[in-house]
């Protein structure tokens, strides 16, 4: 059996990370809410890039949830298309892969899974 405590440690690092970043997000926009008269244009574009940051690391939180609810139901490391184990250096590379490189590539080829980059292994 793999030994997954560090990708998990590191996996539990993150997720409180993203959470952190989108609690201050989410609380920084809820003042801007109430200060929405500011004539200050620039406030507005800050705040559209940090809106695509805030999906971003929303979507990154998702997959790191899943990753560690995988983890813990003992699924982590197997392909959720095919049931085969992925790769450890995949994993490595990509803590929270659920596919494994041949339904990956798959998927690239139907351009079914959303965010997904093959590029990044
Ligand atoms: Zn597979």
């Amino acid at each position: 059996m793999t030994d997954y405590s560090a990708i998990k440690a590191e996996l539990l690092a993150k997720q409180e990370e993203l959470s952190d970043r989108l609690q201050e997000t989410q609380a920084t926009e809820g003042h801007e809410v109430e200060e929405g008269l500011d004539p200050n244009a620039q406030l507005w574009e800050v705040s559209e890039v940090r809106d695509g940051l805030d999906d971003e690391a929303a979507t990154e939180l998702n997959q790191v949830n899943e990753a560690l609810s995988r983890l813990d139901a003992g699924e982590y490391g197997y392909c959720k298309s095919c049931g085969n184990q992925i790769g450890s250096a995949r994993l490595e590379a990509m803590h929270y892969a659920t596919l494994c490189i041949d339904c990956a590539e798959s998927a690239e080829d139907n351009r079914d899974l959303e965010g997904f980059d093959p590029d990044e292994y």
